[in-house]
């Protein structure tokens, strides 16, 4: 007898579009996913990646139970024990060395569950040390400090209106493969389709022919790193055509004027291969635009100066008159409003580092230094983490770095449903349910999205009994620290910590100005709409006296640091870039089997230019060298690249020893992040630089 057939609503949380997906079930068995065409802010759009969200669901090597390392065995072990064991490891590593010894890393995951937003960080406040890292330094930490620097919070993060632009610039950009980062923008291809109906454009600007630069008005290659200098003669540009339109309450456009005065079109032609007529073509064309919006991403931020791109980026959209303008740059007005509540710190610069004298912000400390601290002894050495939904080995520069120093801690314990190239390191496991046993919110998505929308998803299928969600782990650990330290319950925190995330977001909508509930919303599976972007400014700033300062001093601050930047690289030299693809998920959803099917697509892609200049035959196996280390990968010729760029995917590299991921550890490719430096930072934020790494590439049979 087969089971009756049942269809569930969900939010898909693999990447940061939040698409709504409609699901039949039979029995507790998910029989297909398909885009939901109801839902107002998706529209019926998925992805490939979607899909393995059964395969993540059913995946045999995803832990069920904690796991304790024993040697190079792994043990299942009860709960209860292994709430007790991860205290004592925990807590054994403070009382040893101090607070500050033991480190705390959060992976990008956790801001895709509902759970992990309401009760991580009382968990990491309880762990009550002041060494946090988490994936925000290793690839988005400009966008923050400059939303707090203009803005006043680092979660005014204005989004492009592309619903109703005219002009889309979208730079180190990809979301034909990401469907938007940092910008919420499900189904991008079809709003992409749309923009060309009512005649408007879009321009990319990428040392690769993206997929996005493919269908693109415009695609300008720009050598990696350089792109500040272009966005700088842009500013320049539009403030020399008289033409600047910055809104009544923005302040410093004089400063600015003075500060980018030297940095000409033909000065940064030489720098980044855009010709200097490219760049006043740009320039006009941003200013002619009716309503035009302009937005980086990957590849202005994990660069050497990715502090200052970002910076350069608001300034523009601020000059044209783009910001907080239908069809320009705007701020969304989610009904959870992290901003409006105070449910997020506003950011700020804070202490500097034990190694190299890196400054913290937000009270995280850059990960890129995440080995170095393990490593230098001394006051604070870091001899104890907690990983949280992370796999830094895979996803920070200097992963062999990094998977070498893991092996030395005293303890470590993660919350991770894999043991991955990180947490097969850790003593101690313990796994939280999977993304279609939990309820969700959008919590953060909804502060990015192109559309204001709401959308509560109850749990799709029920939760094994004999499992725990990742609230319940957070708030049973802190339960087993305080007992392991022997004090007082600290009662609020108990308290809080018992309230389910599904009662949390009911509390904030109910006290939000639209007034609704979970149960309203999940009468409405979709989701409510509630219309499009509009503006808000000044009243939404959050800077002391609610206007726009645009001559930041921390941006100013790395003019400097960029006119001394040196110009070119060795001869031989080539520039390292990464790259995204549709049916990758970052370094976390490779033992997906629907996922990795189809051509492979680990390569280092090399123009074919530099492959013949060094007399490398398409398709060899190569050495690539870095600073930091060597990796050998075969190469493929790309016209897509430009002479002098090479490109290697994120997330690749399984094949570590004592991996759990049997699908993954099979793939061929390396990891881009043994090639990466973590001594090289953004130093203007302490941001990981990924993108623009020197190397040389060396047939491997001449090296024999
Ligand atoms: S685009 Fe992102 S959110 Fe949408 S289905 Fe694909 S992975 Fe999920």
């Amino acid at each position: 007898m087969t089971d009756e057939l049942r269809t569930r609503y969900a939010a898909c949380p693999l990447c940061e579009a939040s698409c709504g997906l409609e699901i039949v079930l039979e029995g507790d068995r998910v029989r297909s996913i398909r885009g939901h065409e109801a839902d107002p802010l998706s529209r019926g759009h998925l992805c490939p990646k979607a899909i393995a969200l059964q395969d993540l669901h059913e995946d045999p090597d995803r832990l069920r139970r904690p796991v304790r390392r024993l040697g190079d065995r792994w043990v299942e072990i009860p709960w209860a024990q292994a709430f007790t064991l991860a205290a004592e490891l925990l807590h054994g590593v403070q009382e040893r060395h101090g607070r500050n010894s033991l480190g705390v890393y959060l992976g990008n995951p956790n801001v895709h569950s509902l759970g992990a937003m309401t009760h991580n960080p009382q968990l990491v406040r309880a762990l009550g040390t002041r060494s946090v890292y988490s994936a925000t330094s290793v690839d988005q930490l400009p966008h923050h400090m400059v939303a707090w620097a203009l803005y006043g919070h680092q979660f005014l993060l204005p989004v492009p209106d592309i619903d109703r632009t005219d002009l889309l610039v979208l730079i180190g950009h990809n979301p034909m493969a990401s469907n938007g980062s940092m910008w919420t923008v499900p189904d991008f291809p079809q709003r992409r389709r749309e923009l060309s109906a009512r005649g408007g454009r879009l321009i990319v600007l990428d040392p690769r022919r993206t997929e996005t630069a493919k269908i693109a008005d415009r695609h300008l290659p720009v050598r990696p790193g350089t792109d500040a200098w272009v966005l700088l003669a842009l500013i320049r540009e539009v403030l020399a055509s008289g033409r600047a339109r910055p809104a009544a309450y923005v302040d410093g456009v004089e400063e600015v004027r003075g500060a980018v005065e030297s940095f000409t079109p033909e000065l940064a032609a030489e720098r980044s291969g855009v010709p200097a007529a490219e760049i006043r073509r740009l320039a006009s064309d941003l200013l002619d635009a009716p309503a035009a919006a302009i937005h980086g991403r990957m590849g202005v931020s994990v660069q050497s100066f990715g502090l200052l791109c970002q910076w350069a980026i608001q300034v523009l959209n601020i000059l044209i008159g783009g910001l907080d303008r239908s069809g320009g740059l705007m701020f969304t007005s989610p009904a959870v409003d992290l901003v409006g509540r105070g449910l997020m710190g506003a950011g700020r610069p804070g202490r500097w580092t034990r190694v190299r004298g890196l400054q913290a912000f937000g009270s995280e400390l850059p990960s890129a230094t995440l080995a170095e601290e393990i490593r230098t002894p001394g006051e604070g050495q870091l001899r104890g983490l907690i990983t949280i939904a992370g796999n830094p080995v895979s996803s920070t520069p200097g992963g062999h770095l990094l998977d070498g120093a893991l092996s030395e801690l005293e303890a470590m314990v993660s919350i991770d449903p894999y043991i991955n190239e990180t947490t097969r390191h850790a003593h101690l496991i313990l796994p939280p349910t999977g993304p279609l046993e939990r309820d969700h919110y959008d919590v953060i998505f909804h502060t990015l999205a192109v559309r204001n929308t709401a959308r509560f998803s109850p749990a799709v299928l029920p939760a094994d009994p004999e499992a725990r969600h990742d609230w319940q782990i957070a708030r049973d650990l802190v339960s087993a620290l305080e007992r392991a330290r022997g004090g007082r319950r600290d009662l609020a925190r108990w308290l809080r910590m018992r309230v389910s995330p599904r009662l949390t977001v009911d509390a904030l909508l109910r006290l939000s100005p639209t007034r609704l509930s979970v149960r309203r919303l999940s009468r409405t599976p979709g989701g409510v709409d509630l219309g499009p972007l509009r503006s808000q400014l000044p009243e939404r700033l959050r800077t002391a006296d609610q206007r726009i300062h645009l001559a930041a001093p921390l941006a100013l601050a790395e003019l400097t640091r960029l006119r001394q930047a040196e110009p070119a690289v060795a001869a031989d030299t080539l520039l390292l870039i990464g790259r995204r693809h549709q049916r990758d998920n970052n370094s976390w959803m490779h033992n997906a089997a629907r996922l990795t099917s189809g051509r492979a697509r680990h390569h280092l892609l090399v123009n074919p230019e530099d492959l013949a200049a060094r007399g490398i035959p398409d398709g060899s196996l190569v050495t690539v060298r870095s600073a930091a280390g060597e990796v050998q990968v075969e190469a493929a010729a790309s016209t897509d690249l430009m002479p002098g760029v090479v490109s290697l995917p994120h997330g690749y590299g399984h094949a570590r020893q004592g991996v759990r991921l049997a699908r993954a550890s099979a793939l061929p490719g390396v990891s881009i992040n043994d090639l990466t430096d973590p001594n090289v930072v953004d130093l203007g934020s302490g941001n990981a630089v990924l993108n623009g790494i020197p190397v040389t590439i060396t047939a491997s049979s001449d090296e024999g």
